[in-house]
């Protein structure tokens, strides 16, 4: 087990409902001047934060997703930068930049190097994805979370973010930059075994493959190794086509559809916090250019709406509930979709485009105690 002493996490009754909260900085433009751009507003949101007490004499790990092969989207290394500058002056004993084994590594191709951030970059489970601390958690199928050792090792977490959207969980931000980022490529497999919302019966299943026909959205596949339909609950809406499209009542909704998937991912997220002790981690989202797919997929897309800003906590689910109110409304902005992806019902603008609710993150994270949903925003001038 680690040297550190695991800290319990915070239930919902340790912080009493009592907004958290959530500075803002806007990627508006008051005035055509320097200081009224995001990188100074940025600078000055780190000013607010108390820095001292989060990396103060610390071993500080700051995870950040850095992205994969041709994609221009993720934070820019500049912002990255100006953080590790804030984090240095606060007193942190060393910092590094952090993100999964593989995808560190290629990192430089796309800017992210030593020299520009002004610290190291080190594999989050060591060079070959093997250096992690096992925790059980005994969820369905999920038994155990294997968490980054060198995240475990830090002192520190500043959680550095990109909001984007995700086919398998409407979005992704604060939560899953931990869940499937601080832990290893095994325990992101396992997350995504939790996936489900369907059943299929292929004792009553005739073959006939209408259920692959009726689906607009690519998610009902035919697997003609296996001779069976198989779902691909990334794409999927939960609109119910090859439900009704079957004339042998083979695919049954079975309710909750994506919810597991998102309760294995708050409960990997307390498992890395739980590591640091109580004011030891920050989160920090970027609501920019947000693209309609993660940055996971090696390349960008146009952003579905306008630059929003950074926002900025220590409580991760006011910090996700503030992002999620900030993107909300409005219509994807043209050419930012795929062609022919059509919207859906939803109250939120990913639910729209990827038919998961994003606000059920939220809901799951409160659940496990990891902070609340209420929140006041305060913004940075
Ligand atoms: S529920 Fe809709 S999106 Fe999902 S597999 Fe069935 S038809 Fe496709
Ligand atoms: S529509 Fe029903 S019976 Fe036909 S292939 Fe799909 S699951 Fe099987």
């Amino acid at each position: 087990m680690s040297r550190k002493q695991a800290a319990p996490a915070a239930r919902k009754a340790d912080v009493g409902h009592a907004p958290a909260e959530v500075l803002f900085a806007s990627a508006a433009v008051e005035r055509l001047e320097a200081k009224a751009t995001l990188p100074a507003k940025f600078q000055r949101m780190l000013d607010r934060l108390p820095m001292k007490r989060i990396c103060g004499e610390a071993a500080v790990a700051l995870k950040v997703h850095v992205g994969g092969n041709i994609g221009f989207t993720t934070i820019p290394p500049l912002f990255i930068r100006l953080l590790v500058q804030k984090i240095k002056d606060a007193g942190a004993k060393r910092v590094f930049v952090t993100d999964g084994s593989p995808s560190i590594h290629e990192a430089t191709a796309r800017g992210y190097t030593e020299e520009v951030l002004g610290a190291p970059l080190v594999g989050a489970a060591g060079v070959s994805d093997r250096y992690f601390y096992r925790h059980p958690v005994g969820y369905k199928t999920l038994e155990e979370i294997e968490v980054c050792g060198n995240i475990q090792d830090a002192d520190a977490l500043v959680n550095l973010s990109h909001f984007k959207g995700h086919g398998d969980c409407g979005y992704g931000a604060a939560c899953k930059n931990l869940a499937m980022g601080c832990v290893t490529q095994k325990s992101r497999g396992d997350l995504h075994l939790l996936e489900g919302g369907l059943e299929y019966d292929e004792k009553l299943c005739s073959k006939c493959k209408k259920c692959v026909e009726a689906c607009t959205r690519n998610a009902a596949k035919w697997n003609a190794e296996q001779d069976r339909l198989e779902i691909f609950y990334h794409n999927c809406v939960y609109c119910r086509h090859c439900v009704l499209a079957c004339p042998k009542d083979a695919i049954k909704i079975t309710g909750g559809g994506f919810v597991p998937f998102q309760h294995g991912m708050a409960l990997a997220a307390r498992e890395i916090l739980r590591t640091f002790q109580p004011g030891r981690a920050v989160h920090i989202t970027f609501l920019t250019q947000i693209t309609v797919y993660c940055d996971c997929w090696g390349f960008s897309t146009p952003p579905l709406i306008p630059d929003v800003g950074i926002v900025a906590s220590e409580d991760i689910a006011a910090v996700e509930k503030a992002s999620l109110d900030l993107t909300r409304d409005g219509d994807p902005l043209p050419g930012s979709l795929p062609p022919g992806h059509k919207l859906v019902e939803g109250r939120h603008l990913m639910e729209r485009i990827h038919g998961k609710d994003p606000y059920v993150q939220v809901d799951r994270l409160e659940a496990v105690g990891l902070g609340t949903a209420a929140y006041r925003l305060r913004e940075i001038k």
